[in-house]
């Protein structure tokens, strides 16, 4: 019988989401979907010192916005297994396989300073792998502070595995350290965590980071030293910035979190960071994907080796791409919290403004958001009275009187059509039909910045149709009035 498929994503809770974790977690778990397996979610947290609290519930939440979920009810949290852990060190230590250590931190620089300055390779120097048990025991009884390091076997010369994705990775044993797996304040290191928790948990491939490689041949002579079956590995290419370096916050957002906050729809983002170092394959150009259809189609055989580059503005047009295929109630409720943000930072009270209003300013920007916090402020004449002046109204060199006669041509036209008529294929057509089709300019120039006050804005007829009939005779007779 073929084994089930056991992936995990198994981050650390130092902070948010990074949009390079979001990447392996969706790859963890598109490969688990694709072949029915199961994908689990493991908090590492053995590291005390990086420890941020909350983050892991942000964590959580970020990977649930995405749409990614975990098949585990229980989530793993390495911190509440600390006797497991103990268990296997004892396991190893029984076995001489690894090892009391006492030298403390000033020995060790010490050490390092002297490999480093005679051109020797940096690695523990096994001093306390000759102590004697009594001593051993001594020592510890006397409350010295100690870690325990695995042994590297010395009968072995490389470690080597194939990669799922690089292929064929070889390390020489001898270039490996005598890693320290159980710290002095009692907790495992990640090395040791990692192994026992894949082990235990079944997990049939890593995918990970390509951070994490180097980490690999360690992991592999741990599983080797415990007689367990090694599970697949796959490293992840790096995500890079435009300039090819490390993506990173100095350059830019890079938590998950973030653009969720600047209104990137998650089917949007996930699209965007599936694509960024995994395509179908050649002569395969389809760029829209959903989650249901990756979940079908992905696997680790077409992600590639070389590092992806994160591209802001083709997210962005994704997320632009998104938007427009919003049904409009839904557009509407996805833009609640942003709605409430524009009306606060601009100190406007948001109870003059109805659904049935936003959803029609929605409409007209629709076309035009890459991401949803922009609704409303590239057109706030919506909700603002506006001022203009002569100067403003006028295109190019038009005479006084000619600004007027388009202004007033409209006015009368505007009062000529009927409330339930108030739409925007009869605005268009209507306004069409009294500009003279030489001189546009002309006449829709002074039209829309009477409307909006603003040089750049949507169309005349889509504008008078959001703010309606009476406030656009009305805006259009102010104008009109700064020739008087
Ligand atoms: N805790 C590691 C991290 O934060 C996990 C690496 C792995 O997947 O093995 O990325």
């Amino acid at each position: 019988m073929l084994k089930m498929i056991i992936t995990r994503f198994a981050p650390s809770p130092t902070g948010y989401l990074h949009i390079g974790g979001l990447r392996t977690a969706l790859y963890s778990y598109l490969f688990a979907k694709r072949y029915e397996g199961k994908f689990l979610l493991r908090i590492e947290d053995t590291d005390r010192s990086r420890f941020v609290a909350g983050a892991e519930e942000k964590l959580q939440q970020s990977l649930r916005w995405a749409g990614i979920e975990w098949d585990n009810k229980e989530i793993v949290r390495q911190s509440d297994r600390l006797d497991i852990y103990r268990e296997y060190v004892e396991k190893l230590l029984q076995e001489k396989k690894a090892y009391h250590c006492f030298c403390s931190s000033d020995r060790l620089s010490e050490m390092r300073k002297y490999q480093e300055k005679n051109k020797q390779l940096v690695k523990y120097d096994r001093t306390c792998l000759s102590l004697s048990a009594e001593e051993i025991t001594e020592r510890i009884e006397k409350g010295e502070k100690s870690v325990v390091r695995f042994r590297i076997p010395d009968d072995q010369e490389n470690v080597t595995f194939s990669d799922q994705i690089r292929g064929k990775v070889s390390i020489h044993t001898y270039a490996v350290d005598d890693q320290i797996i159980l710290k002095s304040d009692g907790f495992p290191t990640y090395h040791l965590a990692n192994v026992v928790d894949d082990h235990i948990s079944d997990v049939t491939h890593v995918i990970r980071g390509e951070e994490w490689l180097s980490s690999t041949p360690k992991h592999i002579l741990l599983y080797k030293a415990f007689g367990w079956e090694v599970p697949l590995f796959a490293h992840l290419p790096l995500l890079l910035n435009a300039d090819r370096s490390k993506l990173s916050k100095r350059q830019g957002d890079v938590s998950v979190e973030d653009y969720r906050e600047r209104g990137y729809l998650p089917e949007a983002l996930i699209n965007y960071v599936a694509l960024l170092g995994w395509n179908m394959g050649k002569g395969n150009t389809q760029e829209f994907f959903t989650l249901k259809e990756l979940e079908k189609i992905f696997d680790i055989q077409h992600v590639h080796k070389a590092g992806a580059v994160f591209d802001i503005k083709r997210l962005q047009w994704m997320n632009a791409h998104y938007i427009k295929n919003l049904d409009i109630d839904i557009l509407f409720e996805k833009t609640q919290e942003f709605w409430k943000q524009f009306f606060e930072k601009n100190h406007i009270d948001q109870e003059k403004f109805d659904e049935d209003f936003l959803k029609k300013v929605l409409s007209v920007e629709q076309e035009r958001l890459l991401e949803l916090s922009e609704v409303g402020e590239k057109n706030i004449f919506f909700f603002q009275e506006i001022a203009v002046s002569k100067e403003m109204l006028r295109w190019k060199q038009m005479e006084d009187r000619d600004v007027m006669s388009s202004l007033e041509k409209a006015k009368s036209l505007f009062e000529s059509i009927e409330e339930k008529e108030w739409n925007q294929e009869i605005l268009s057509t209507e306004l069409l039909s009294v500009c003279d089709t030489e001189k546009k300019g002309e006449f829709f120039w002074p039209v829309r910045i009477a409307l909006t006050g603003a040089q750049q804005s949507p169309p005349p007829h889509q504008v008078a149709w959001v703010i309606g009939k009476e406030k656009s005779i009305q805006r259009i007779a102010n104008a009109i009035d700064c020739f008087k």
